[in-house]
């Protein structure tokens, strides 16, 4: 079984909330990537879409167009797809057009997670973008509804696609994997709205946990380091803070 173009129709026409309503997080890693919101530029991350995606897609809109890799890492990446996907390119973040964005758009930086007894019980992220991305810092602005609508996406996309199901069983055992070598806690934003951790080299065992124990992660600790790494990246860290035209503080504050 695989997901169809009229599939897709579902899930694009049902995922639509923004991780936040609140936050324009594309603001936060700009700085970090050239000014470009770091999940918007193939640098960083290729969009893989089903075929059968793009194809909804191209009816639609001509945002997106074949990815050409550029190097080594990105020509692999092309290589290594199964037959089924497509590597594609958007014109970029200014010419976003939120209704035609991918499923992988919509989801980033978060995948539906799989206990080791293979059950959906939320969400965690995809990690080896945690020094860039300021929603894995800040996980405490996830909203429900983008929760609720991501599971459901991903819920009746695995219905017609067991491939892609075992793809998401495997990222889960491998966050498991990676994080236990590390020793460090696994968060995770429950389906049902709370947050759990599993512990490192736990068997996968799912406790319940706070927002407050998982702290940001570096560049996203002090405005300091974050000017560092905005520096260090050849951007211009003159004026940048965390907390530009709203606080996080006061967010917690007035909820
Ligand atoms: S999801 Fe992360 S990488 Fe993408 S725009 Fe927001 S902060 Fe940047
Ligand atoms: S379609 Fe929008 S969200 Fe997706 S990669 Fe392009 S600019 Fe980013």
């Amino acid at each position: 079984m695989a997901m169809k173009v009229k599939h897709f129709g579902h899930v694009h026409e049902r995922f639509t909330a923004p991780v936040s309503q609140r936050y324009d997080c594309g603001r936060m890693c700009a700085p970090l990537n050239g000014g470009e919101p770091v999940c918007c530029t193939t640098d960083n991350a290729v969009p893989v879409v089903e075929r059968a995606e793009y194809k909804y897609l191209k009816k639609r809109t001509d945002l997106w167009r074949g990815f050409k890799p550029t190097d080594a890492a990105s020509r692999q990446i092309v290589d290594e797809l199964a037959p089924s996907c497509l590597a594609i390119e958007c014109k970029g973040a200014a010419h976003c057009e939120r209704e035609h964005r991918t499923v992988a758009c919509r989801s980033f930086p978060f995948f539906p997670y799989f206990t080791k007894e293979k059950e959906i019980i939320g969400l965690s992220y995809y990690w080896t973008f945690e020094d860039r991305c300021w929603v894995i810092s800040n996980l405490q602005i996830v909203e429900q509804e983008f929760v609720d609508q991501l599971i459901e996406a991903y819920v009746y996309i695995f219905e017609h696609d067991e491939d892609e199901e075992e793809a998401y069983i495997d990222q889960s055992a491998s966050m498991r994997r990676v994080f236990s070598r590390s020793g460090r806690v696994i968060p995770i934003i429950g389906r049902d709205g709370k947050i759990y951790k599993i512990l490192p080299k736990s068997g996968g065992k799912i406790i319940d946990a706070n927002i407050e124990e998982f702290a940001a992660l570096e560049p996203f600790t002090s405005d300091e380091a974050y000017r560092e790494a905005i520096e260090e990246a050849d951007g211009d860290p003159a004026g940048k803070t965390l907390s530009p035209d709203w606080s996080i503080k006061d967010w917690w504050n007035n909820d």
